[in-house]
C-alpha cells in the first residue's frame, strides 16, 4: 500500500480539505463578486512589484499561497463574471461548467487521439453532435472543439489555402502568392490575421465594403472576385460574419454563399458570439445559408454557459480538414485508426484538453431548454435597454438590439443649452464612458461604427438581472446629465 509518507508530494488528504476550501472560496466569489469593482484600480506594474521577482526555492504553505491569491491577485483582476461586466462581450460560465473544469484538471487527461482517451474523443464526438442539432445545422457538418475562434478562423484559412493551391497546374502551380481572401472592416481582428498566418500576402486580403447596416455587400464581393480573376489572381476564401464584435451585423451568408459556390471558394462562417443564439428556434434565422458554408464556427465559452476555452468548429469537407492537418507520426499510429477519430489530425495542436466534459455538463444541466431560456433572457434585457435608450432625450440607438448587443451614443441634451458640434460627439462618449466606469459598478466599452465612436452594452452572464441593466443605465444617464 502507497501512504503519504511513500509520496510525501502527494497527500491526498490534504488535498481534500484544501479542496473543500477552495470551493467555499469559489461559492463565496460567485455569490458576491458584485460587491467587488467590476475592474482593478492598480497601476501598471503594481500587482508585479507586490510579487518575489524569484521564485522560491523551497516549498511554501497553502495557507501563504492563497493568502496572497486574495491580497494580491483578486484586486488585479477584471470580473468577468460581474452583473455589471457589460463590456467586449460575454464569456460566460456556469457552476456545471466550473465543477466539470475541475473534473478535467484533476483527470488530466490528453485528448490528442482516441487511445490517450477513448471517452473523451467520444464524448467530444457526441457533445459536437449534440450541438449541431441544436443549432439546427446541416448533417453534412461534422464538429471538432477548437480552443478559439481564432484557431478556428486559422483552421478554416490554411485548409480554404490547400483546396486553392491543389485547384493550380501548369504556370500557376504552387504560386501561393496569387491566392486572395475577403472579409469586411467589421469582421473580427482574428478574421485578417488568420488570412496572414495561411499565407495569404497582406495586399491580397480584401475588405469587402459594407452597406448602411455594416453587413457585407455580395455585390461588392462579386466584383472584387471578378477584377482579381481578371488580375490572374486566385480567390480562395471568404470569411462572413454572423454578429459582427462591434454591432452585431449580420453578412448576407446565402448571397455569399451563392457567390462562393460559383466560384468554388471555401466559405467559412465566423458566428463566435452570436452562433449560440441559432439554438433558440425563433433566432434560428441568424445562421439562414450558414448550411451552404463550409465552415463555421461559434463559442459555446461565450454565450452557452461554458467558461473559457471551448469553441465549435463546423466543417463539411472532412478530407479537406485531414489533408490539411493530418499528423501521421509513428508513434501515435493504433490498430483502430480506421474505425476512430483522431483529433490530433482535425487543427492546430498534438495535445488538446478534455473540453467535452464541461460541454456535456452543462447540455445536461440545463438541458437546450434551459439554454434557450437563458439567451431569451439576454435578448429580452437587450431590447429592454433599447426601448429606454430610444425613450431618452441626447441618445441615439445606433444599431437594432436583436442580439443582446445594445449600441449607442449620446448626442447631448436637447435642451438648446449647449451646442455639440458633431468633431465632439467622439470625445462625449469616450468621456462618458470613462465616468461610467469609474464608478467600478459597470464595465462598458465602446468601438468605432462607420468612423463615429460609439458606446456598447453587451450582455450574456448569468449574474446579470434586469434590475442590474436597470442600474447601469441610470449610471449612464447620470454620467450623461453631468456633462
Ligand atoms: C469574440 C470573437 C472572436 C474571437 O473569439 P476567440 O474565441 O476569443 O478567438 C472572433 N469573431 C467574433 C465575431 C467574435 O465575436
Amino acid at each position: 500500500m502507497t501512504t503519504p509518507v511513500d509520496r510525501p508530494h502527494l497527500d491526498t488528504e490534504q488535498f481534500r480539505r484544501q479542496a473543500h476550501e477552495i470551493v467555499d472560496w469559489m461559492a463565496d466569489y460567485l455569490r458576491d463578486v458584485g460587491s467587488r469593482p467590476v475592474q482593478p484600480t492598480a497601476e501598471p506594474g503594481a500587482v508585479r512589484a507586490a510579487l518575489p521577482a524569484a521564485p522560491p526555492l523551497a516549498g511554501e504553505p497553502f495557507e501563504q499561497i492563497m493568502a496572497d491569491f486574495e491580497r494580491i491577485i483578486v484586486p488585479g483582476l477584471t470580473h468577468w463574471g460581474h452583473p455589471g461586466f457589460l463590456a467586449y462581450f460575454p464569456a460566460n460560465t456556469s457552476p456545471p461548467s466550473i465543477l466539470a473544469e475541475m473534473l478535467t484538471a484533476t483527470i488530466g487527461a490528453q485528448c490528442m487521439s482516441w487511445n490517450t482517451s477513448p471517452a473523451a474523443t467520444e464524448l467530444e464526438q457526441v457533445t459536437m453532435e449534440w450541438l449541431r442539432q441544436m443549432a439546427g445545422l446541416s448533417a453534412e457538418f461534422t464538429g471538432v472543439i477548437q480552443d478559439t475562434a481564432s484557431t478556428a478562423t486559422l483552421v478554416a484559412m490554411v485548409t480554404a489555402r490547400d483546396q486553392a493551391l491543389g485547384r493550380l497546374d501548369g504556370s500557376t502551380a504552387g504560386r501561393l502568392d496569387l491566392l486572395t481572401a475577403y472579409t469586411t472592416l467589421e469582421a473580427n481582428h482574428s478574421v485578417p490575421k488568420g488570412m496572414r498566418l495561411a499565407g495569404i500576402r497582406p495586399g491580397h486580403i480584401r475588405m469587402v465594403e459594407t452597406g448602411p447596416e455594416n453587413a457585407m455587400r455580395p455585390e461588392a464581393l462579386r466584383l472584387m472576385i471578378n477584377a482579381d480573376r481578371a488580375a490572374g489572381l486566385v480567390p480562395a476564401a471568404v470569411v462572413a460574419t454572423v454578429g459582427t464584435t462591434g454591432s452585431t451585423a449580420i453578412d448576407p451568408v446565402p448571397a455569399i454563399a451563392a457567390i462562393c459556390r460559383e466560384e468554388t471558394v471555401w466559405l467559412h462562417v465566423d458566428a463566435a458570439w452570436a452562433g449560440s443564439a441559432a439554438i433558440v428556434p425563433e433566432l434560428r434565422w441568424v445562421f439562414d445559408g450558414v448550411d451552404d458554408a463550409d465552415s463555421v464556427v461559434f463559442n459555446p465559452h461565450k454565450w452557452l454557459l461554458v467558461n473559457f476555452d471551448c469553441s465549435a468548429y463546423f466543417v463539411k469537407d472532412r478530407a479537406a480538414l485531414l489533408g490539411s492537418f493530418g499528423a501521421s507520426a509513428e508513434i501515435l499510429r493504433t490498430a483502430h485508426d480506421d474505425r476512430v477519430v483522431n483529433y490530433r489530425d482535425w487543427g492546430i495542436q498534438l495535445g488538446r484538453r478534455f473540453r467535452a466534459l464541461k460541454l456535456w455538463f452543462v447540455i445536461r444541466s440545463y438541458g437546450v431548454e434551459g439554454l434557450r431560456a437563458m439567451i431569451r433572457e439576454h435578448v429580452r434585457l437587450g431590447r429592454l435597454l433599447a426601448e429606454w435608450i430610444e425613450g431618452e432625450p441626447g441618445f441615439e440607438l445606433i444599431a437594432p438590439a436583436t442580439l443582446g448587443l445594445v449600441v449607442f451614443r449620446y448626442v447631448g441634451h436637447a435642451d438648446g443649452k449647449r451646442e455639440v458640434r458633431r468633431e465632439s460627439f467622439d470625445a462625449m462618449n469616450r468621456t462618458l464612458q470613462n465616468r461610467v466606469n469609474a464608478t467600478g459598478r459597470v464595465f462598458i466599452t465602446g468601438t468605432s461604427l462607420r468612423g463615429n465612436y460609439v458606446l456598447r452594452v453587451a450582455l450574456g452572464h448569468l449574474s446579470t438581472s434586469e434590475a442590474d441593466v436597470g442600474a447601469a443605465w441610470e449610471l449612464i444617464r447620470t454620467a450623461a446629465r453631468a456633462h
